[in-house]
This record gives structure tokens, C-alpha cells and sequence, in this order.
């Protein structure tokens, strides 16, 4: 089977290859192939815009693009049920939700990526994540073909997860999503710099779109565009800790930045600690460590995705060293290396 450049298809810009790469429009194709295809012993991967992804060397997948597009909407007294095809960029259906006059997702503005992918890391930013505007997916599963319907409890979020990263990591291919928005706006300005960013208004005088404007402001001039210097957004989760721990690291860095969580257990940014172990702007070749956001690993040009990863091993071996805690990627590495 001949090799399938990549490099265009993910945000870091890394050049990497696969086995072959198949691009469907609906999911009678996908079902069609996968009959075609159920003796073929290659692995299959799912790949929707490459935004969460270090692929490194040789990916010796088939990987598969779910690109159905289509937006549905149903009202429903003040409610509208919103049904996006897999593949519709997902910063393009906040804009399209928001000129409708439905809100919700201002919160989830600029993020890359399709419309499938959004379930599988259960995609968050300024205090508001997927799972809760979330109300089913539709899905077809790889071994079968059979289409399948997912509730929000059967996926199971929760931080930067779902049960597609768990125990059905890699056996569905999803094709819609729906999520429930509200023709009345319920504002979340307390997170980050949004507030910051919309005190030249008073609190009535705040639209949605005046949220998702200022997320976007705050998103470009912290985050660099893939475009411009490829990256996958934040490459480590931040990790969480029980009390006992937050508390010893809490006496020995004061400085220390954690969120408490509803179970009493503490989020500590990573970012804030990669910075700390004096890494932000730290450069290894062609991999580095961004200047203004040190949770984003980035490609000054001709790194390898080797390269990324060994900068990701150094920073978090340096996080280990000082803080004692263990930082994880969250992207997906995939190919002749893993974490
Ligand atoms: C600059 C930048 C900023 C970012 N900011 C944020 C942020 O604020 N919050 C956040 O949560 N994420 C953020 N991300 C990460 C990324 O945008 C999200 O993870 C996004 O959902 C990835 O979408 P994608 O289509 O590119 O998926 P890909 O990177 O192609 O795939 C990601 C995962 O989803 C799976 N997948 C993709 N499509 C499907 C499908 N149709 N069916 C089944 N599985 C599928 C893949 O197998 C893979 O496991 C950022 C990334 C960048 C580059």
C-alpha cells in the first residue's frame, strides 16, 4: 500500500505518512466501506482536523475522516436541539449558533477541530466544557457497521475525557452530534480574563457575542494560530490532586495556581508549573516550548514529531523533578513512538 503524506493534515505541520487515508461525505459511505473492507487486517484510526495530534514517523494506519456536513436545527419553546454533521468546523458552527440567536457555546469560540472530535476529550475552555450543552451522538461502530446512538451519561465525560477515550477508545467512527441551546442567554464571565476583557460594559449591556468576542481576543493573543507556528493547543492535561498533596505542594510553592474541583480535589495548571521549572520559551532544535503560553509545545518549522516528543518527555521530567507530579499529554501520539 503506497504512504499518504500528512503533513497538511495536522496542526503541528509535522511531515508524517500513513498507510492510506479514506474521506467520507455520509455514513451510508462509511458503512459501505467498512463491508468492503472487513477482512483487510490494517489497523484503522480516526482522524477528524489533526488538532490534537503528534504523529511521528510512520503511522502504519488507515485513517478515516468522517467529513459529513450539516447543520440541523429544531426549536423547541426556548430551546433549539442543534445536529451538526461530524465534520463541520467547529469554531464555524459557534458563529453559525450564535448569528441564529442561540446561545451557549460563546464560551467554546476559536477552538480547532471538527464537530466529531469535540465528544472525545469532552473539549472545555473559559468554565464551560461539551458535556454541558451535550444531549446525544450518533456513531458507527468499526467492527460492525451498526449506527449506534450515544446519551450524554453513556459517554461517560468528564475532564478532558469521555468513554471514547476509555473502554471504547477507537472502536467508533462518530458522524453527528447534537447539543441543547437556549434562545436566552446564561452567561459565563467568571473565568479567565473575560470578565477583564467586557469592563468597558455594564452587566446588562453583555451579549453572547460580546463574550465569544472577547474569548476569541483573549484565545488569539495568548495561543498561537496553527496556521502561523503549528502547535496542538495545550500538549499536557493539567494534572489533579488529592488534598494531602495540594496542601504540601500549596506550604512549599504559595504561589501555586489550582482550582478546586466539586469532589475536593484540586486541578494545578500545568502551565503554570512548566513555567516555573523555567521552561516557557525553552527551545530544542525545531520543538520548543511557546514564549507566552508554556502548556503549548510548538514547531518553529522542521521539527519531527521525534522531536516533539522528546521535548514533552524533558518538560515533564523537569515538572517531575520539582513539583513531584506527574503531567500527561493530551494530545494523541500516534506512530513509530509512544508516550
Ligand atoms: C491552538 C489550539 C487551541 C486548542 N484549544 C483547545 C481548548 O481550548 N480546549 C480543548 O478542549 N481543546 C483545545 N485544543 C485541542 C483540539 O482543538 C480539540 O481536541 C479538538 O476537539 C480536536 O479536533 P480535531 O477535529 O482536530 O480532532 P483530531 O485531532 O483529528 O482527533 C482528536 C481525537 O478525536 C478522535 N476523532 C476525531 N474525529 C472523530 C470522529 N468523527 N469519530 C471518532 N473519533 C474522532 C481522533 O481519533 C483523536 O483521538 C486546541 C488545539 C489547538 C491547535
Amino acid at each position: 500500500m503506497s504512504k499518504v503524506t500528512l503533513k497538511g493534515l495536522n496542526s503541528f505541520g509535522i511531515a508524517a505518512s500513513c498507510s492510506d487515508f479514506v474521506r467520507f461525505s455520509s455514513e451510508t459511505e462509511i458503512q459501505a466501506w467498512l463491508t468492503k473492507n472487513k477482512n483487510n487486517s490494517e489497523q484503522l484510526f480516526i482522524i477528524g482536523g489533526g488538532s490534537n495530534l503528534l504523529l511521528i514517523g510512520h503511522v502504519p494506519f488507515v485513517l478515516l475522516q468522517a467529513d459529513v456536513q450539516g447543520v440541523e436545527y429544531i426549536e423547541q419553546g426556548n430551546e433549539v436541539l442543534v445536529t451538526a454533521g461530524a465534520g463541520v468546523n467547529w469554531h464555524q458552527l459557534v458563529m453559525e449558533t450564535l448569528d441564529k440567536g442561540y446561545y451557549g457555546l460563546e464560551n467554546l469560540s476559536l477552538i480547532p477541530g471538527n464537530v466529531g472530535a469535540a465528544p472525545i476529550q469532552n473539549i472545555g475552555a473559559y468554565g464551560v466544557e461539551l458535556k454541558d450543552l451535550f444531549v446525544e451522538l450518533e456513531a458507527i461502530e468499526l467492527a460492525t457497521g451498526d449506527k449506534i446512538t450515544f446519551t450524554h451519561q453513556e459517554c461517560d465525560f468528564a475532564y478532558r475525557y469521555s468513554i471514547f477515550k476509555g473502554q471504547y477508545k477507537g472502536q467508533y467512527i462518530i458522524t453527528s452530534v447534537t447539543l441543547r441551546l437556549s434562545k436566552t442567554p446564561d452567561l459565563k464571565l467568571d473565568y479567565g480574563l473575560i470578565r477583564q476583557e467586557l469592563e468597558h460594559l455594564s452587566e446588562d449591556q453583555i451579549t453572547p457575542k460580546n463574550v465569544s468576542d472577547a474569548v476569541i481576543k483573549i484565545r488569539s493573543g495568548k495561543l498561537p494560530d496553527p496556521n502561523e507556528l503549528g502547535n496542538a493547543g495545550s500538549f499536557f492535561k493539567n494534572p489533579i490532586v488529592d488534598e494531602v498533596i495540594y496542601t504540601r505542594l500549596k506550604a512549599q510553592f504559595p504561589n501555586l495556581v489550582a482550582f478546586e474541583l466539586p469532589d475536593g480535589r484540586f486541578k494545578l495548571a500545568a502551565g503554570w508549573m512548566i513555567d516555573q521549572a523555567g521552561l516557557k520559551g525553552y527551545r530544542l532544535g525545531d520543538a520548543g516550548v511557546h514564549k507566552k503560553q508554556a502548556l503549548v509545545l510548538v514547531n518553529y518549522g522542521d521539527a519531527t514529531g521525534k522531536d516533539i516528543l522528546q521535548l514533552a518527555r524533558y518538560v515533564s521530567q523537569k515538572v517531575k523533578q520539582k513539583f513531584g507530579v506527574i503531567i500527561e499529554p493530551e494530545v494523541w501520539i500516534l506512530g513509530e513512538e509512544s508516550w
